[in-house]
């Protein structure tokens, strides 16, 4: 997409400070780091969402997000890991192209869990919820 901050920083048009690149995807520093080695991994398809990118290229992300851990482990030496995307506008996603944060962590950097996303259990007990899955 032609005005996507990401689609112009995979052509070239905004910099970036690379970190890890293969056919199909780019990991480059965050410009607003939440940790020491926070980084972000694009597909080079345009895709807002898992929703609109294929299962071929979901793959290929997973792999590209490993490689890229790799070389932040080579790097940095971190002692821990969290590792997600802010998913749709109520998820924290600004921007609408799929990214998957990489959070390096380190004993002391009073960081916490992905539990600490949100906790609100909507209400629902466990058991009523495993009804509702149950019947698709
Ligand atoms: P999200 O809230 O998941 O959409 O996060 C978007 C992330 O992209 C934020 O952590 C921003 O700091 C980061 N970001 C935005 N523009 C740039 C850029 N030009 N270079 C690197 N990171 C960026
Ligand atoms: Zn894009």
């Amino acid at each position: 997409m032609s005005e996507c901050i990401f689609c112009k920083i995979i052509k070239g048009e905004i910099a970036s400070y690379k970190v890890y690149e293969d056919e199909n995807n780019l990991a480059f520093l965050d410009i607003n780091p939440h940790a020491k080695g926070h980084v972000v991994v694009i597909p080079k398809d345009h895709a807002e969402t898992i929703f609109e990118l294929s299962d071929e290229k979901m793959e290929k992300l997973s792999i590209a997000i490993k490689r890229t851990i790799e070389k932040i482990n080579l790097v940095l030496q971190p002692e821990g890991y969290n590792v997600g995307w802010n998913h749709g506008k109520i998820g924290g996603q600004t921007v609408p192209h799929l990214h998957v944060h990489i959070f390096p962590r380190y004993s002391g950097d009073q960081g916490g869990s992905v539990h600490s996303i949100v906790n609100n259990n909507g209400g629902i007990s466990v058991e009523q919820l495993a009804k509702k899955f149950e019947k698709i």
